[in-house]
């Protein structure tokens, strides 16, 4: 056995793991026998919100007969037995590695063999993939569409390694034909997501696209520093941002392929001859 037999001797099934304290999300003690009410959500629920993931979709990936205590867990180093989309055999993980980890042992074995190899860098669409798109994310690609054409069917790319257990990662803006992806971030309602925890991740996401031959441009709202050496630090979305990343996409990549993806009729389509009609 190896170190995550500990995790799961101290991981008893009761709601909560026994404590008398209630969070915001409703997960814990259930509200008679709550000693101490938590105004923000169950670390479990914040780790959710932070990878993109619902209770949902991390329901369905526990193995049977630990799906009820799974829906009340409210400890991210809780230790559960997973099943492998892929129909391999099943895994014992805490909460924090079936969603942050390599996940399945034999799929991270085939993410790395020479066949996967070859695909990684490519692009293409993952049905049900995202759960929750910020309005500021929509907002972003919206007025980076008036600008340049982007794709509507792809929305991840594979990789050579795993991410989050998965030969993939799913950017929030993904141009094939530059290999760049967007990446907007901003600390979120309660001020945490983006940071510690996420930051490392993002880092991760990163050296996962440049290994096959991706760059990543983020935007960091809201008071987050630079990430990476393509970042636009920013208070908010706005036209000035999406000037500032048609000037790095043209830096990255040369003027004549970002000219050949301008819409005819924008700012950059009218000064620019490369621009198709
Ligand atoms: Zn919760
Ligand atoms: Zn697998």
């Amino acid at each position: 056995m190896d170190s995550r037999s500990a995790g799961g001797q101290a991981n008893r099934a009761e709601p909560g793991g026994g404590t008398s304290v209630r969070f915001r999300c409703g997960h814990g003690a259930v509200p008679g026998e709550a000693r101490i009410t938590i105004q923000r959500d169950c670390p479990l629920c914040m780790l959710l919100a932070e990878t993109k993931r619902s209770r949902a979709q991390l329901l369905r990936k526990v193995a049977g007969g630990r799906r009820t205590a799974l829906a009340a867990e409210t400890r991210i180093g809780a230790s559960y037995e997973w099943i492998c989309e892929r129909g391999h055999s099943r895994f014992e993980a805490t909460v924090r590695e079936a969603l942050t980890g390599s996940g399945c042992p034999k799929c991270r074995a085939n993410a790395a063999a020479p066949a996967a190899r070859l695909e990684g860098g490519v692009p293409y669409m993952k049905p049900g993939l995202k759960t929750r798109t910020s309005m500021t994310e929509q907002r972003l690609r919206l007025l980076l569409g008036e600008r340049i054409r982007l794709p509507h069917r792809v929305n991840a790319v594979k990789i050579s390694r795993t991410f989050y257990g998965k030969p993939e990662v799913w950017p929030d803006i993904i141009i094939p034909a530059l290999k760049i992806a967007i990446e907007y971030d901003d600390p979120g309602r309660d001020g945490t997501a983006h940071r510690g925890l996420k930051e490392a991740s993002d880092r991760e996401k990163d050296a996962a696209l440049a290994e096959v031959g991706w760059e990543v441009i983020r935007v960091r709202a809201g008071g987050l520093d630079e990430l990476g050496p393509h970042s636009i630090v920013c208070p908010g979305v706005s036209g000035a941002v999406v000037d500032r990343i048609i000037a790095l996409l043209r830096e990255i990549r040369g003027d004549g392929a970002v000219g050949r993806l301008l819409i005819t009729g924008s700012a950059e389509a009218d000064v620019d001859t490369g621009a198709e009609a």
